[in-house]
């Protein structure tokens, strides 16, 4: 029999937090109104963390395993996972290191029983230093600002969703995932609910700083074309101001002023532009290189082994052949 509700948990390198992982889990699972799976997703890990997730799958049916062939990061982890839930209600995801509080899966169930299909978590305070909490929230208004969606302020990919909007976002067949704006942008009834955001309980984050920088531009350049049309806007006020320029410089002469020396203004104004079109150039290959990803159609990600139901399967076809 399926279960109801399943949880998408990605690990990588997690083994120091495993067994706290479990242990809150397993205690959730005994005041949840609804039958539950429990879906480990390894990505990549180097630790024991695969060893630990093989034996739970082995002896306990209600943790199902999925290895990924190699680290594909927390996005793409995040995909596979959802690419194996048997829940046949309502999909839960939420971070490894129990800074999203499985427990919230009661209120949030409580949501998709009332006809929501979204109840994604909002933070209300992150436990987290003042660069990284200033870093965040400057990214969530930003992209805000420029977005052709309302991706919710700060809102992580902590959430549940309910099996169709699970299956919407598995369809989409976009290359760069960018989770938490795919799921405002597939709609449906959506609520948000305010949280505390927890601290790390072991082990170090894993996304680093060039990580979550990557993770901010696939927010910016996945949902938004501002970034180009800035470009053009640039280059017609750099026209402008040259045009001014110019004639100030025509009237200038022909009342008889002398025209000014200038050679720091040129300096200027040459490193000024290039830098300009260098900046522009980024932009557009940043889009370019999105959809250069997107032509090769490569799977998303490929899975090397399912631990399900506590039976073993090996695995060598990828994503695009398991939709
Ligand atoms: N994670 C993953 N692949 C990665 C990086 C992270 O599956 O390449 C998992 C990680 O194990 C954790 C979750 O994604 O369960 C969030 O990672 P982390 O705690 O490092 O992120 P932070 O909380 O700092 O945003
Ligand atoms: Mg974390």
């Amino acid at each position: 029999m399926s279960p109801q509700l399943s949880f998408i948990i990605p690990l990588y390198n997690e083994a120091q937090v495993f067994h706290l992982l479990v242990e809150r889990l397993d205690q959730l699972y005994a005041q949840l109104p609804c039958s539950a799976e429990f879906v480990l997703i390894d990505d990549g890990s180097r630790d024991a963390t695969p060893v630990l997730m093989e034996d739970l799958a082995l002896k306990d049916a209600r943790f199902k395993a999925v290895f990924l062939s190699r680290n594909f990061g927390h996005q793409i982890a995040v995909s596979a996972g959802m690419a194996h839930v048997a829940g046949t209600e309502a999909v839960m995801i939420l971070d490894g290191d129990l800074q999203d509080p499985p427990e919230l899966a009661l209120p949030f169930y409580e949501h998709i029983r009332q006809g929501y299909e979204v109840v994604y978590a909002v933070r209300k305070k992150r436990k987290e230093n003042v660069i990284k909490r200033g870093a965040y929230w400057a990214f969530y208004r930003l992209l805000n600002a420029i977005s052709s969606i309302d991706i919710p302020l700060d809102s992580g990919d902590f959430c549940m969703i309910s099996r169709r909007v699970n299956d919407h976002i598995v369809a989409m067949p976009e290359r760069s995932r960018f989770i938490r704006g795919m799921r405002t942008w597939v709609g449906f009834k959506q609520i948000g609910v305010e949280y505390e955001r927890e601290a790390r309980r072991a082990g170090e984050p894993k996304y680093n700083f060039k990580m979550l920088f990557r993770l901010a531009y696939d927010g910016v350049f996945n949902f938004s074309e501002v970034p180009l049309r800035v470009i053009t806007k640039l280059g017609v006020a750099a026209v402008l101001i040259s045009l001014i320029y110019l004639s100030t410089v025509i009237v200038l002469k022909i009342l008889g002023y002398p025209i000014p020396q200038g050679f720091i203004t040129l300096v200027f104004a040459i490193s000024l532009f290039s830098g300009v079109q260098l900046v522009s150039l980024g932009i557009i290959g940043e889009y370019l290189s999105r959809i250069y990803a997107q032509v090769k159609e490569r799977p998303l990600f490929i899975v090397r082994q399912v631990i399900a139901g506590q039976q073993q399967q090996e695995l060598t076809q990828s994503s695009n052949n398991q939709r």
